[in-house]
């Protein structure tokens, strides 16, 4: 396929509870998506082990993150369990303009927020995508599996999960995460179907 018939990049937005393995599609997704960028985003939660700055996130202090939204840093931003969690302007717009489709990482009410300033921030007709568990039994055991937060922390993304999978309705796609390679396959069908939308394309027949 020839890309400079491509106008823009393809904003892809995903969304899904905690646990529901978005990060782990994600990382795939790019994998095999080499040319996509992933957008960065800011939160105040304390990192992972293994996390380190600026590649799943930019770890930024309470104080931080204000003074950036305070600048108008943010193409959305919300509180999700608790801490601040914000997409930078600068991670979308300029990938898009260029002709990059990028990959955004965010909850329910991120994705309502971008779905209203998304287009007009980067014109991309953007993709919404639901990430969902097989089940919330399945959510459970692998929010426990990845050990990564308190019991305390569990219960509150258990919590959130209820009422965030309410949500799929909400989304153009919805992707079950039964089996990683199997869900990352449906993912990289979306995105070609996208790539293709007439609404994207510059072309003359001659
Ligand atoms: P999220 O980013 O949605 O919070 P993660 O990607 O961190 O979720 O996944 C949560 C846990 O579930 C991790 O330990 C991950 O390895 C595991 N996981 C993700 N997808 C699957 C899957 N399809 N089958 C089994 N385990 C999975
Ligand atoms: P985690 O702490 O597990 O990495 O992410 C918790 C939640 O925050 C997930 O639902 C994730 O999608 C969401 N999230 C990550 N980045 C952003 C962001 O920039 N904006 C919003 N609204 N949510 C985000």
């Amino acid at each position: 396929m020839n890309r400079s018939l491509l106008k823009r990049g393809v904003p892809v937005v995903v969304s899904g509870p905690s646990g529901a393995g978005k990060s782990t599609v994600c990382r795939e997704l790019l994998a095999r998506e080499p040319e996509m960028h992933f957008s960065v985003s800011c939160t105040t939660r304390p990192a992972r082990p293994g996390e380190t700055d600026g590649a799943a996130y930019y770890f930024l202090s309470r104080a931080q993150f204000e003074a950036r939204l305070a600048a108008d840093g943010f193409l959305e931003h919300a509180e999700v369990h608790g801490n601040y969690y914000g997409t930078p302007r600068s991670e979308v717009t300029a990938p898009i303009s260029a002709g990059r489709d990028v990959l955004l990482d965010v909850d329910v009410q991120g994705a309502r927020s971008l779905r209203h300033n998304l287009d007009a921030a980067v014109s991309g007709a953007p993709v919404f995508i639901f990430i969902a568990p097989p089940s919330l039994v399945v959510l459970e055991q692998r929010l426990r599996g990845r050990g990564t937060e308190s019991e305390e922390t569990i219960q509150r993304r258990l919590a959130n999960a209820r009422v965030e999978v309410t949500a799929w309705r909400e989304y153009d796609f919805l992707v079950i995460n039964d089996d990683v390679a199997a869900a990352v396959t449906r993912l990289q069908a979306i995105l070609t179907a996208a790539r293709c939308a007439t609404s994207r394309q510059q072309w003359t027949p001659g």
